[in-house]
């Protein structure tokens, strides 16, 4: 048989079709051939074990979820001007994990459109134009998101915060102002200032219950309780992106918002929806439904494809049938005791944060206290030699997030752990 090609060849080969800005993870980059489950397997015969995927929630190519695609693919594909059953019957599921209020649902094929989307019917609804958004957040790859995206219109080379956004601190209870159990309250009290202060007609605020790109922050408790109502009260809506904390995998609650007792407007979902298909929709209240549908028909080519349901629709069996949700939960419980003990033995390690299967490790300089971006890419690039993966975001890029398919084991989370001790151990030598 003809001999693999070299990782180099592989790079080499991706450069002479796109452009610089189509990153690559790790300091030497992963030809990835199969996956399976929590493991993805290499074109050199390694095995690795994926703490980073969110995507796969069920599992990567979970056999339901592939044979429903498949059985689906080869029976009909078409678009939602026809009358199929699974579109009504995908909806009816799906809007049964949400509350009452939540009825109304818009299909669609990314995160991204479905951030576009729901601003889109934000304006339509209220007839206004500002949005206000979280501090790091991001939505989307789309003009819309982006501007709605602090994560990259707050980059050196992003584009700077147009005139109708109105940007709120995030409520970040490690490294921000406030860091006691009113943080929530003290947070909102000033979000509620800004608005006010800012006299902008907000059409809606917008934020990740919490924030992935910006390090895994969770909103400090009570802040969206307190502020969602002020919103409302000054005529916004309130839009929940939960593209990263949705369908169980925060363990306590199938949403995120629920952990902040609030209900949104608005939701946005894409990610795990299908496992890895290309999926997002737009849940909503009637009354923005109704408002939008004033305005030129809606229409998608792909949003609520008969795949598309089969695909989603298998993956909430799986969740259900699997018990993906407590699964998360308890081997979450885990993880985060463990990843506790080791902030005991390295003072690097300055915060375990998160909930159930979406955690984060803040890494942070011995001496000054402050993010260590050059020791958290060490720990990541060393565990990825080690056929580990987990990944680093945060505005200095200097958080460890794990957040793997939720059949992720306590036995995994065990072996990440040990190997990031073992890492620390050597590098503290
Ligand atoms: N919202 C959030 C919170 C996300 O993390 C992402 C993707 N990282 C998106 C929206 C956009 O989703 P997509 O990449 O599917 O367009």
């Amino acid at each position: 048989s003809k001999a693999p090609k070299s990782i180099d060849w592989h790079i080499e080969r991706r450069k002479d079709y796109f452009g610089e800005n189509l990153s690559i993870s790790y300091q030497s980059p992963i030809f990835v051939q199969k996956a399976a489950f929590q493991y993805m397997y290499d074109g050199y015969g390694n095995t690795f074990l994926d703490a980073y995927n969110n995507i796969p929630h069920v599992g990567h190519c979970h056999p339901k979820v592939v044979e429903a695609g498949q059985r689906q693919m080869a029976q009909l594909n078409t678009n939602t001007r026809y009358l199929y059953d699974l579109l009504p019957a995908y909806a009816e599921k799906l809007l049964s994990y949400f509350p009452k209020s939540l009825n109304k649902i818009f299909l669609v094929n990314s995160g991204s459109a479905a951030s576009d989307l729901a601003i889109r019917m934000a304006k339509a609804h209220t007839q206004w134009d500002g949005i206000m958004v979280t501090e790091h957040g991001y939505h989307g790859n789309t003009q819309t998101s982006i501007d709605v995206s602090d994560y990259k219109f707050s980059n050196p080379k992003g584009q700077g915060q147009k005139g109708h956004i109105l940007k709120t601190p995030i409520p970040d209870t490690y490294w921000g102002k406030y860091k006691n159990e009113d943080a929530g309250s003290l947070y909102a009290k000033d979000a509620i200032a800004l608005l006010q202060e800012s006299e902008m007609a907000v059409a809606a605020f917008i934020s990740e219950p919490i924030v992935g790109c910006g390090g895994q922050v969770p909103l400090a408790k009570g802040y969206l309780k307190e502020l969602y109502p002020a919103i409302r009260a000054n005529g916004g809506i309130c839009i929940s992106d939960e593209v990263q904390t949705g369908f169980g995998r925060l363990g306590d609650h199938f949403w995120g918002f629920e952990a902040q007792e609030v209900i949104p407007d608005m939701v946005i979902l894409g990610k795990p929806i299908g496992n890895g298909h290309p999926m997002g929709a737009v849940v909503c209240t009637q009354e923005i439904a109704d408002s939008f549908a004033k305005g030129v028909e809606f229409f998608s080519s792909f949003g609520g494809n008969p795949v598309s349901c089969a695909i989603g629709m298998a993956v909430l069996e799986t969740i259900e049938e699997e018990n993906l949700q407590s699964n998360a939960k308890n081997v979450g419980l885990c993880y985060t005791k463990l990843l506790g003990d080791l902030k005991q033995k390295y003072p690097c390690i300055g915060d375990v944060r998160g909930s159930g299967l979406f955690l984060g490790l803040e890494i942070i300089s011995e001496k000054t206290l402050k993010q260590n971006h050059q020791i958290a890419q060490y720990i990541k690039n060393e565990l990825r030699k080690r056929h580990i993966l987990i990944s680093t975001d945060g505005p200095f890029d200097s958080v460890l997030k794990t957040k793997p398919p939720l059949c992720f084991s306590s036995e995994n989370a065990k072996e990440v752990v040990d190997t990031i001790d073992h890492i620390l151990g050597k590098y503290y030598q």
